[in-house]
């Protein structure tokens, strides 16, 4: 079928809420991915961070398949083993006590917060009890979590939302700190920021922020979602800061496209919930748990994290050598395989689109910024493709800018 055809289905059938690129995916394998008219793409969005191990990653596949052969799901009325398996893999990954389960990240954001809703109950506070979050956040489109994403144009069609969410400046202590009291009962923030425009925390920011809760009995909430599983060259990006928090969200990368994420917990929060608080059906269930199971194996034995390191510091040397070239470029930041080029101009969309012309696949976070969340297991050779592929995009928006 032609691709137009499969496009105007697609946007007869299906709720009109987002804008797609006009491109049809059919298959992929490993860092590459193919479209309906069979033209192959060098992929550098990974699904929005999803695809770690990349496409059709064949160990994968048959774990999952034989899983898909065995029972793919019995509810959380009964124990079942890839669950088990699963939870203490991610449990010892982390040094974190607990693990729930979910079915996406927002579910795990949800789960979260009610913890710290929890937590403030178990503590007696008032109702009036408030949560910190940032400002330019995401954590995801559900109630509770547009509530903590601190994006207006997200939030004000939806209002009112969950009350008494204070949002601070990232990397800003002091405007935590200026929030922080008595009232708060929990800070949740990405390690780095991922749709807000890849910013890392500062180490400064972050250790400064858990000295605060523990000096306020409030949570630390660090929602890894988009920045966990290995993406910034250690398993959570977290640890490499030296710090810990008494909840992380952890999603995308974990199943490596089946939809699975999980909240994990420590010291008081792992005990703030009791049974009967919170649930869900499918979560946890033995077909996404087995692939889960698998990709944690897969992340160890193929050492996804040092392979990381290499890589990222190859593609920061890159970028930082696109940076200099193009006057355009106003900002490179991030860390391992999650890095950003800010534009001085609103061009991200339109250099995403000039890439798809080159057989690039490359995702925006905002108007300014394009975002570089590669499969994890790349190698030095696709960052020279793809820099070559990005500067000759590059080179076409400032032709065609200068032609207006
Ligand atoms: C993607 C994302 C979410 C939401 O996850 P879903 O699986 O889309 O529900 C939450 N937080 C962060 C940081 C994310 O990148």
């Amino acid at each position: 079928m032609e691709k137009q055809q499969y496009i105007d289905r697609a946007e007869h059938a299906l709720y009109k809420i987002y804008n797609r690129f006009p491109v049809v995916f059919d298959h992929g394998d490993g860092v590459k991915l193919y479209d309906t008219d069979g033209q192959e793409y060098l992929d550098f969005g990974a699904g929005i961070a999803v695809l770690g191990l990349g496409y059709n990653c064949q160990e994968l596949n048959d774990a999952v398949k034989a899983q898909i052969d065995k029972l793919w799901h019995t509810s959380n009325l009964f124990y079942n083993e890839p669950a088990v398996a699963a939870g203490e893999k991610l449990q010892k990954a982390a040094g974190m006590e607990k693990v729930f389960f979910t079915n996406s990240g927002t579910e795990a954001i949800e789960g979260a917060l009610k913890i710290a809703k929890r937590y403030a109950y178990n503590k007696g506070m008032a109702p009036d009890y408030e949560i910190i979050a940032m400002k330019h956040s995401f954590h995801g489109r559900s109630l509770g979590a547009l509530s903590v994403t601190g994006n207006d144009h997200y939030q004000e069609p939806f209002a009112p939302l969950i009350p008494n969410i204070k949002f601070a400046e990232f990397n800003n202590l002091d405007s935590v700190k200026s929030l922080m009291n008595e009232k708060t009962v929990a800070v949740l923030m990405e390690t780095v920021q991922g749709e807000g425009g890849i910013y890392p925390a500062t180490e400064e920011f972050i250790k400064g922020v858990r000295t605060l809760c523990d000096e306020h009995d409030a949570l630390l909430m660090l929602d890894e979602i988009q920045c966990g599983m290995g993406r910034t060259g250690d398993m959570f990006a977290w640890q490499g800061y030296g710090v810990k928090p008494d909840v992380m969200t952890v999603a995308k990368a974990l199943g490596n496209g089946v939809p699975i994420g999980a909240f994990l917990a420590s010291g008081k929060a792992a005990t703030a919930m009791v049974p009967g608080d919170h649930g869900t059906t499918y979560g946890g269930n033995p077909l996404v748990c087995a692939t889960a199971s698998k990709v944690l194996d897969l992340f160890e034995e193929k050492k996804i994290t040092e392979h990381v390191k290499e890589v990222g510091a190859y593609l920061w040397e890159k970028l930082d050598g696109l940076a200099a070239q193009y006057d355009c470029i106003a900002a490179h930041r991030g860390k391992g395989l999650i890095q950003g080029l800010e534009f001085q101009m609103p061009v991200a969309p339109v250099v995403a689109n000039a890439l798809l012309e080159q057989k690039l696949v490359l995702i925006s976070a905002g108007t300014q910024i394009i975002r570089f969340v590669p499969p994890l297991v790349i190698e030095r050779a696709d960052v020279d493709e793809m820099v070559q592929k990005l500067s000759a995009a590059i080179e076409a928006v400032l032709a065609a800018e200068k032609q207006k």
